[in-house]
């Protein structure tokens, strides 16, 4: 394909990508297609001869876009949404033109200081506390990941590292012998990474890809399914009794269930009890609700982090307007992870690194090249403003509140089951037989739910209809042994 033909086929492209942005209200949201469907339309061998554009654009729309679930439809109401707009598209492209692996500084100077740059903007709009900022006295810092499993296992990792290193120094091995390395592959399987039973299923997957224990915390539904001081103690103190050594806390910031937070105040306040728990890597995952923080009302949430809290991720590219992958992650201290990930063999050296005056992104993630999607994201904040981001947050909130209160006024039918929080609402079909359980008169319409085979099996009943009639996709989850519906309405394109 030379120049012009690629200017024709984009404009093609770019046609067909507004027009199916148009079109996507109007779509089923889950194709009607069984497994295995796009097999028999593909060729099952590799063209020989060249094809026309035009033949591979409508096998786009002919065999593509009938496999297609429509993340970006008004009616996706699952999981929780994969935003995308076109400024970020833009970026894409822009991205995909550059590209440029840009592990060291010197491989494309401008993609690694665009990257600080839009790293630092993203701090200061989400309201974080100038620790994590590139240009804060204790060497903190932003970086983009593929996604925040990718930012949990690589801060798991660094983790690891700094906690078992500690260990090992104090013991009075030398750093750089064999027995040191002996050491610490002793002490490594005793160290165990903490969360709550909410929390994403990244954090163990971190655990295991970090070669250590995972153990969970019991979230209740009388805390809303956030996790607790309390509880917490309870985890730490076994680890004590059984010889372990906790190095990693994840406190979840919009749990991937119901969107609960855990008791930031309360978990800091205990692992200062004891010096092996002030020890302890403490990470927020706010992946989802993280994108709220944009909006000046929540930013006092944010204020939790600027002490006992060693790093913060979250997705742009969930809620807020930036495509997949936008994954941002923050680190009080950047030599936490160039210590644990800077391997530098000679064919990597080059004058700037030496001088160590430049970032290597590299050596703060798992892989070595990496994409240039601070592009993307510097598209998006600019042609959106704050402003206009914080409007993005608060209406969909909007939206997720009147949900809620519709849920709330059928009370007849439904009960709410967590607070709804971050446009997501949580409920469940009432079992008709059971008696009024207090729903009705809490002051913010939450039931007071317990297990109930009736209920779970009406609920379930419900969900399953609607998701057959493909008009609207939602999903569903279990929760203290409750089964549930989840509704997001975080979508850009959702209306009331
Ligand atoms: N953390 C939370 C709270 C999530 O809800 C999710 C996904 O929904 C993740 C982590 C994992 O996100 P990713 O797909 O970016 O790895």
């Amino acid at each position: 394909m030379d120049g012009q033909q690629f200017r024709d086929a984009a404009h093609s492209a770019i046609d067909d990508i507004v027009n199916y942005f148009d079109s996507v209200p109007e779509r089923r949201v889950v194709p009607a297609v069984e497994p295995g469907y796009l097999r028999p339309l593909i060729p099952e061998n590799p063209p020989t001869e060249p094809e026309e554009w035009a033949q591979i654009q409508k096998d786009v729309d002919d065999k593509i876009k009938p496999g297609l679930t429509h993340w970006q439809s008004p009616n996706f109401m699952a999981y929780y949404p994969a935003s995308v707009t076109y400024p970020s598209i833009l970026g894409e492209m822009y991205s995909a033109t550059f590209t440029a692996p840009a592990f060291n500084w010197l491989c494309s100077p401008a993609c690694t200081e665009m990257e600080t740059i839009v790293m630092d903007w993203v701090a200061k709009a989400l309201g974080l506390p100038g620790c994590f900022l590139s240009t804060s006295e204790n060497n903190g810092g932003g970086v983009i990941q593929n996604s925040a499993s990718d930012a949990i296992a690589t801060i798991m990792v660094a983790a690891r590292e700094r906690r078992v290193r500690e260990m090992v120094l104090a013991e009075g091995f030398k750093e750089g012998t064999a027995e040191y390395e002996d050491r610490k592959m002793d002490l490594q399987p005793r160290l165990v990474a903490i969360a709550s039973d909410q929390t994403h299923s990244s954090a163990a997957k971190g655990a295991l890809i970090a070669g250590t224990r995972f153990r969970s915390v019991t979230a209740r539904l009388e805390d809303d399914m956030g996790m607790t001081g309390s509880r917490l103690r309870e985890v730490l103190e076994k680890c004590d009794k059984d010889g372990l050594t906790p190095y990693h806390l994840t406190m979840t910031f919009g749990t991937t269930n119901t969107c609960g937070l855990d008791r930031f105040a309360e978990i800091k306040a205990v692992l200062q009890e004891k010096p092996a728990w002030q020890r302890i890597w403490v990470h927020v995952d706010a992946a989802y609700a993280g994108a709220s923080l944009v909006a000046d009302e929540w930013q006092y949430i944010a204020k939790e982090f600027a002490e006992g809290v060693d790093s913060f991720n979250m997705n742009l590219h969930k809620w807020l307007l930036v495509n997949f992958d936008a994954s941002v992650l923050f680190v009080r201290n950047r030599l936490d992870l160039t210590n644990a990930l800077d391997i530098t063999p000679t064919y990597l050296r080059n004058p700037y690194s030496d001088m160590g005056t430049v970032i290597d992104y590299r050596n703060w993630s798992i892989s070595l090249g990496r994409r240039f999607r601070a592009l993307k994201i510097w598209f998006v904040i600019r042609s959106y403003g704050l402003n206009g981001l914080k409007a993005h947050i608060r209406k969909t909130i909007g939206l997720g509140n009147i949900f809620a209160d519709l849920v709330r006024s059928r009370s007849d039918l439904f009960e709410i089951v967590t607070k709804p929080a971050f446009c997501l609402t949580v409920f469940r079909v009432k079992n008709p037989q059971a008696s009024a359980n207090g729903a009705n008169g809490s002051t913010d319409g939450v039931a007071v739910c317990t297990a109930d085979t009736v209920a779970d099996g009406l609920s379930k009943k419900v969900y399953e209809l609607i998701n057959s009639r493909g008009e609207i996709f939602i999903t569903s989850t279990v929760i203290a042994g409750i089964y549930v519906i989840r509704v997001v309405s975080a979508n850009p394109m959702a209306e009331e």
